[in-house]
């Protein structure tokens, strides 16, 4: 859950307390009257293919440390998905890329500090030299047949059905 996250009112700095509002308990501010409603966290991902071959990343960090996955980053406040998704590519891999089309929108929390919603986009290479930056130490391009070790359920999602 979501709501233990906020102790405090971000306005006034009051503690908060539940109260029901909307059909629901949430934390909400007895001195101004702010209530937290959580937003969901969204990640947007990229499936780049070239000469029928995957672009992937190999994390860096944990969870998933080693693990291989598509290009994903976090979604902004006010940032464009699919700007946020050919910007994160780029910081993971080098490569400029250009959205296509929309793949998958998958819902699911995998992990404590994941997103709840992941966008899939298509993507195409526009410019650039594969050189792995941001939270991952490698790019590659995977033929679907020799897949390397897989991190999280949606990637999984994304690339096995396929082949
Ligand atoms: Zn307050």
């Amino acid at each position: 859950m979501i709501e233990g996250e906020v102790k405090y009112c971000p306005r006034c700095g009051t503690a908060l307390t539940l109260k029901l509002q909307y059909s629901r308990e949430r934390p909400t501010c007895p001195a101004c009257h702010w209530i937290y409603f959580p937003d969901p966290k969204v990640a947007v991902a990229v499936l780049v293919e070239e000469k029928g071959k995957v672009l992937l990343v190999r994390r860096a960090m944990a969870p998933e440390r080693g693990r291989w996955t598509l290009p994903a980053g976090f979604l902004d406040a006010g940032e464009d998905p699919i700007q946020a998704a050919e910007r994160e590519c780029l910081e993971e891999t080098g490569l400029n890329v250009k959205v296509s089309n929309l793949l998958d929108v998958i819902y699911g929390q995998e992990h404590p500090r994941g997103a709840h919603i992941l966008i899939v986009y298509r993507a195409n290479i526009i410019s650039g030299t594969l050189s792995p930056g941001d939270d991952v130490d490698r790019a590659a391009f995977f033929s679907p047949n020799a897949l390397p070790t897989l991190a999280f359920e949606s990637t999984n999602r994304i690339l096995l059905p396929a082949k």
